[in-house]
């Protein structure tokens, strides 16, 4: 099936959505749902997969640090999926927005009954013009968040696999850094912001040095991953830095911002 050019997937990491001390940044959150109400008013249908259940809930349930144990892991994504649902509600709805949630883990994609139901759960909700907010199902699939091989525990993954699902033109992937750089922007000033890729070489792989903070699970390397699933259906994607969700009126506007990794002919 050809790629809607209407149809964008916005994914935002945890470090976008929490700040420093694990609290929610109700003002990142609030700039995020409006710029995506924004961009849905001039005709795009908008999916979110949203990170940051486990750090809001780990707040919430007032842990002093990330927790390790896996079944408190499961539990603060609970509380946090809850607390973070009702802010998107509540939010979404100030901008006149529906909002319904997907929870996913590996198995719904990968069986074939289940993921024709998911792909006609998306489009029933994108015809309806309401805004999918996805998260994978932490509290159910423990697998993938302590995964060695982490199929979508960082939501990087996850969010590439809901664009090829939703046959999405484009995917955002709202990061805390600007895009990919030449070097690591960390401990090298001279580093460049490379603003398009053509290929995902293994060379790019290795400059892609991992980057996570301390709240989310991801790196660069999870997201050129993504990228590379991405691309390879047909979808254009676009990584850049989350702290300014109105970049998103520039990207439909197709000005230069962050690194584009360039759709590939399907
Ligand atoms: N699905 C996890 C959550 O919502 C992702 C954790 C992360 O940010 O990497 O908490």
């Amino acid at each position: 099936m050809s790629v809607s050019k209407k149809r964008i997937v916005v994914k935002v990491g945890t470090s976008t959505i929490t700040n420093e001390s694990g609290n929610i940044d109700i003002r990142a959150i609030d700039h995020l749902c409006r710029a995506i109400s924004g961009v849905e008013n001039l005709g795009y249908d908008l999916v979110l997969v949203s990170s940051g259940a486990i750090a809001v809930g780990a707040n919430k349930m007032r842990l002093q640090q990330k927790p390790q144990e896996i079944k408190l892991k499961q539990a603060a994504a609970a509380v946090g999926q809850t607390e973070l649902m009702h802010l998107y509600d509540k939010l979404f709805g100030e901008y006149n927005r529906m909002v319904g949630q997907i929870l996913l883990d590996n198995e719904d994609i990968a069986d074939p009954v289940r993921s024709k139901n998911l792909r006609n759960t998306f489009d029933a909700l994108l015809e309806n013009h309401i805004i999918p907010i996805v998260n994978e199902n932490d509290s159910v699939s423990h697998a993938e968040i302590e995964s060695e091989k982490k199929l979508f525990s960082d939501n990087d993954m996850l969010s590439a696999l809901v664009a090829v699902f939703c046959n999405a033109s484009k995917l955002i992937i709202f990061s805390d850094i600007e895009g990919l750089y030449d070097g690591n922007p960390q401990t090298d000033p001279s580093a460049k912001l490379i603003s398009r890729v053509e290929e995902i070489t293994d060379e790019l792989k290795s400059v892609a040095s991992g980057s996570g903070s301390n709240r989310g699970t991801g790196g660069m390397i999870t997201k050129l991953e993504a990228a590379e699933l991405a691309t390879s259906h047909g979808i254009d994607v676009l990584i850049t830095n989350g702290k300014n969700p109105e970049r998103l009126y520039d990207i439909i506007d197709k000005k230069k911002v962050g690194t584009l990794f360039v759709a590939r002919e399907v």
